[in-house]
């Protein structure tokens, strides 16, 4: 079953706060890993890449670009840099605001970024 929760034999539903992956701020919600996480969840942790609130209004007019890695066989597995970019800057921005960059790509934005800067 998609949404159900296995627990964890020593720490039960192992719960967790989550926090955003941008500002870091806790976003009021509880996480609750069960056996998802091998050991005792920590007392925070990002467990998504939605972010929160206050982040949604301030890059509401932007597309978050999250350098990861991997490729099309598996999900894309963030490196934690990410950057900003306006979405007039895209020919079709994504519908959630949020793409995925190889180090390459991710590494040649942020170059013609800091040399506009
Ligand atoms: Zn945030």
């Amino acid at each position: 079953m998609k949404d159900s929760i296995t627990l964890h034999p020593k720490y039960g539903l192992n719960p967790t706060l989550a926090t955003c992956f941008y500002c870091g701020k806790e976003t009021g919600e509880i996480a609750l890993l069960g056996n998802g996480y091998k050991d005792e969840a920590p007392r925070n942790l990002c467990v998504s890449l939605e972010p929160c609130a206050e982040c949604k209004e301030k890059f509401k007019d932007y597309v978050l670009c999250i350098e990861a890695e991997g490729d099309e066989s598996s999900p894309p597995l963030p490196s934690g840099r990410w950057l900003a970019l306006r979405k007039h800057c895209f020919k079709s921005p994504p519908n959630d605001g949020i793409c995925f960059m190889s180090h390459e790509l991710f590494m040649t934005l942020y170059h013609q970024v800091q040399s506009a800067a």
